[in-house]
């Protein structure tokens, strides 16, 4: 026999949670896996006491961001080492650039773990992590 829907309402007012025909109410129930079409989903649930099933119906009701760990990656930059890679009115040390040598921070090129591994050091110069990200 179908659902009343007094029993479907007092189902609801349970959240689920127990046979929805009125004279089980048996809270020895088991839902299937949960089929979803569109923004709508739902699954069967069997009591295991009277052997009713029914279909628990579910409606999108949010969105929230999930949290993706990204693996780190750090930045190296070559940092000169002696006065030659000084800025010479300021003074504060000068920075590699593979296409322009010595430069200030700002400019200087940025280098993955990978690169730091294989490449070989300008002249008095020295790896230094700019940062990870
Ligand atoms: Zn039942």
């Amino acid at each position: 026999m179908a659902l009343t829907e007094q029993e479907k309402k007092e189902y609801m007012d349970y959240f689920g949670g127990q046979c929805p025909k009125s004279e089980c109410k048996s809270k020895d129930i088991h839902g299937g896996h949960i089929e979803m079409d569109g923004s709508t989903a739902w699954a069967v649930v069997r009591c295991d006491t009277c052997g009713y099933k029914w279909k628990d119906v579910f409606t999108l009701s949010g969105v929230e961001d999930i949290e993706i760990r990204k693996p780190i990656r750090l930045i190296y930059i070559i940092r000169g080492t002696t006065k030659n890679e000084t800025d010479p009115l300021e003074g504060y040390p000068l920075y590699w650039s593979n296409e322009d040598g010595w430069v200030d921070y700002d400019s200087a090129d940025q280098f993955s773990q990978e690169e730091r591994d294989k490449l070989n050091l300008p002249m008095n110069g020295e790896w230094m992590l700019a940062r990870g990200e």
